[in-house]
């Protein structure tokens, strides 16, 4: 059994690039993971016209579901609405009960304004409670309800299900969505598939792509999984949705995996190296000497709930001054070498643990560009250093893309080579 979805994002400030879509891949996921076959995301303007077309699209190509995000607000230019009951034939009524609620919940809010304009609100709230014929109403979140629509009697169109843009109620309604029958009923029998996620770090996209070929060579039921790969600032990250009676194959494709990726295939289990790492310092404590990437290390590593468990602190040492007063890195070393080499990475790391009072450090000096570089030292020449109260390691990378690029992909080989000195490991570059 398949069922069809469509995803139409909605809103002119996603089409014009003013915001960046959350909804469409969160949705699609969400759909993906029980099974439903998602036949595309759409992103079109808040109009009428085109809203509707985009579902006669969707409609077209067998989708027994449409769910669409934006374009509930209260304003003129919202019309997803409109355009959905006219679209499925149904036409629009004030709900009461759900004007009531929406005027609480809009004079609640207009409490905290000094000034606005009563006939402005109550025209707003008449306008989000409305509601198309036959539809089932989701309880907003903010202020905009979601709506569950099913085609006008006869018609065999999608059901469509009107989510709010704000990615934090669009999440909560959906809950709300695939609760009701209309949508639990389309949903029911479907078999969710299995997802097994495994990650590398430190080889390029093609060789993946190369053992993979060579890989259903040897073992060709393995073709019918179809992996996915997607690179991941420095990491690449293969995932493969499978039926439960095709586990063992999965585990066998993952095993060959492995075997050819012995260093590089870092997590069989899906694990992210954030998660490693933290695992990995088991009780011991980490600090971190930042040049190039100002911070973000010790940002990502904050990032986990529990970090204070085993974050000292961190120094971002940008200038070389301070990389001398703050880390303790020898002037002269910093005169004959430059602040991105081996030696001052290794002295920054051994800096950062002594001066921070932890077991481990890392540090990271480099040139993110777009200026800096030379021709010995071109822009993306980033060391990587690490201390263990012992001794220092280092690595050299050179990194492609732009500074924002150069930068993540660093924050990526530093939480590595955390990872490795942690388990008294050689670096992985
Ligand atoms: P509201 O009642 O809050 O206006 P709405 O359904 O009308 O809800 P929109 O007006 O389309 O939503 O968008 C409101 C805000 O939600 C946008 O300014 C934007 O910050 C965010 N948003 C909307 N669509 C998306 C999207 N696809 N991805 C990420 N954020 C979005």
């Amino acid at each position: 059994m398949t069922v069809r979805a469509g995803i139409l994002v909605i809103g002119d400030e996603v089409l014009e690039g003013a915001t960046a879509d959350r909804n469409g891949p969160w949705l699609a996921r969400r759909l993906l993971d029980r099974g439903v076959k998602v036949v595309g995301i759409a992103v079109c303007p808040d109009s009428v016209a085109a809203i509707t077309s985009e579902l006669a699209t969707f409609a077209r190509r067998g989708c027994e579901l449409v769910f669409t995000s934006g374009g509930l607000g209260p304003t003129d230019d919202d019309r997803t609405v409109e355009a959905v009951a006219r679209y499925a034939n149904r036409p629009l009524a004030v709900d009461p009960a759900l004007e009531e609620r929406i005027g609480a919940i809009l004079r609640a809010a207009a409490q905290r304004w000094h000034r606005f304009d009563e006939a402005a609100l109550r025209r707003s709230n008449r306008k989000q409670a409305l509601v198309p014929s036959g539809a089932t109403v989701l309880d907003p979140v903010g202020t905009a309800p979601g709506l569950v629509v099913p085609p006008a009697d006869g018609t065999g169109g999608p059901t469509v299900v009107v989510l709010p843009g704000p990615p934090r109620e669009l999440k909560t309604l959906y809950e709300r969505a695939i609760a009701t029958p209309v949508v639990a009923r389309l949903l029911e029998g479907l078999e969710p598939p299995q997802r097994r996620v495994v990650r590398f770090f430190g080889i390029p996209e093609s060789e993946l792509a190369r053992a993979v070929r060579e890989i259903e060579e040897e073992i060709p039921e393995a073709r019918a999984l179809g992996p996915g790969t997607y690179v991941r600032k420095g990491e690449i990250e293969l995932v493969v949705r499978y039926a439960a009676e095709r586990a063992e194959l999965v585990e066998q494709f993952v095993t060959a995996l492995a075997r050819r990726f012995p260093r590089e295939l870092f997590a069989a289990d899906g694990r992210t190296i954030d998660e490693l790492v933290a695992d990995a310092l088991a009780g011991r404590s980490v600090a971190t000497a930042e040049s190039c990437t100002g911070g973000l290390v010790a940002a990502r590593l904050t990032a986990r709930p529990g970090a204070s468990a085993y974050v000292r602190g961190a120094v971002v040492a940008y200038d070389n001054a301070v990389k001398e007063a703050a880390l303790g890195v020898e002037h002269d070393l910093l005169a004959r070498h430059g602040a991105v080499s081996r030696q001052v990475a290794c002295a920054m790391a051994r800096g950062a643990a002594e001066r921070l009072g932890a077991d481990l450090a890392v540090a990271v000096t480099g040139i993110a560009g777009p200026g800096g570089g030379s021709a010995e030292k071109p822009v993306g020449t980033v060391w990587v250093a690490t201390y263990d109260g012992r001794s220092a390691q280092a690595g050299r990378l050179w990194l492609p893309g732009d500074r924002e690029e150069v930068r993540a992909r660093a924050v990526t080989a530093a939480l590595h080579a955390l990872w490795r000195a942690a388990r008294g490991e050689e670096l992985p570059f």
